[in-house]
């Protein structure tokens, strides 16, 4: 029965929204958790940073907590709240509601992270089910819910934080990888064998490696030295026009184009939305990957025009928390009865 709930198809858009749900965002830095109601507005949230080396059980322990606080934040939300979704940094297998060792969590193996959430957050009269799923999935799921992709049939979405996930909607359903896991779009390899761009997942060259926000900073550190500051503080440089950080910046959007083009050409999405928080740097890579990805999709223009849109996420920090209460709420509408 649990393997039915979580087989279902997370067709669009779900064909009943009720009552509040918990959701949670988690990354490779920090987790967000809210209560979200059936318009996507957020009734309650707290988000705190995780320090993964205190070990996988602790690290869970916190998530229960902040789960457990934010329920507790306002009276009345705690038992209007059965349903919990989590949008979480795979990869992960949401049938089964597991983690499968985490890229960016430190060589955690595999983890029953649904059930472990469920039994903490359960409370005295109150079952909570949990349902996970990767977060750059729920991310594509909130941005046709409440975002940018509303009405669109086929959209996808680059997370750029700590790693870069893809989140792709093709004729209006959420698209698998084989065995029901996800899409890893961070881990398609742009520049084989290149050393200066070491991938968490063991390989050279991942598009993760040099386009989220971590692999950004990284590279930049070790070609202008630990001064140069994090991902926020090399944009601020570059803007007031410091040559070096605009060179990396330049270097970006050509990479960008290059990534956007590879999957411009497998899912053919009309739009793709940059979320996470790396995107709040947009205005110094996305002109420029523009015109380079329409020089790459020159010749995939006629008939079938494959040039999709590029936009910044309207979600902003909230895109995962959003997509988590869909995934969440989308539950509910599959265990309905009758399905
Ligand atoms: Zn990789």
């Amino acid at each position: 029965m649990e393997g039915e709930l979580f087989m279902m198809d997370r067709s669009l858009p779900p064909s009943r929204f009720s009552g509040l749900v918990l959701s949670y965002d988690i990354g490779g830095t920090k987790v967000h958790a809210g209560v979200v109601d059936s318009k996507g507005r957020v009734l309650a949230e707290e988000r705190v940073l995780v320090d993964f080396s205190v070990g996988r059980d602790q690290v869970i322990r916190q998530w229960v907590a902040v789960g457990r606080r934010v329920l507790a934040s306002k009276p009345g939300l705690s038992r209007r709240v059965r349903r919990v979704g989590v949008a979480s940094a795979g990869p992960l297998d949401p049938i089964a509601g597991k983690l499968l060792d985490p890229t960016n969590f430190g060589g955690w193996g595999v983890v029953p992270l649904a059930r472990l959430l469920s039994r903490g957050l359960s409370e005295r009269g109150i079952a909570r089910k949990v349902v996970l799923e990767n977060d750059a999935a729920a991310a594509i799921l909130a941005e046709h819910w409440v975002g940018g992709a509303r009405r669109l049939d086929d959209a996808l979405v680059m997370t750029l934080g700590t790693g870069l996930g893809t989140g792709i909607l093709a004729n209006g359903r959420l698209v698998r990888a084989g065995r029901h896991l996800h899409t890893e779009g961070g881990h398609v390899i742009l520049k084989a064998g290149d050393d200066s761009a070491r991938c968490g997942c063991g390989n050279l060259g991942c598009a993760e490696a040099y386009l989220s926000g971590r692999g950004f900073s990284r590279r930049a550190e070790a070609r202008l030295g630990a001064g140069v500051g994090d991902a926020a503080e090399i944009a601020r440089k570059a803007r007031s026009g410091d040559a070096p950080c605009r060179e990396l910046f330049a270097e970006y959007s050509e990479l960008l184009a290059v990534a956007i083009h590879n999957f411009a050409v497998l899912y053919a999405p009309r739009k793709v939305i940059l979320a996470g928080s790396f995107a709040a740097a947009a205005d110094l890579f996305l002109e420029p990957a523009r015109v380079r990805l329409e020089q790459l999709l020159m010749r995939r223009r006629h008939g079938v025009d494959f040039l999709p849109k590029l936009e910044v996420s309207r979600l902003g920090n909230r895109s995962g928390l959003l997509g988590g209460a869909y995934v969440a709420f989308s539950q509910t509408a599959s265990s309905s009865p009758g399905r």
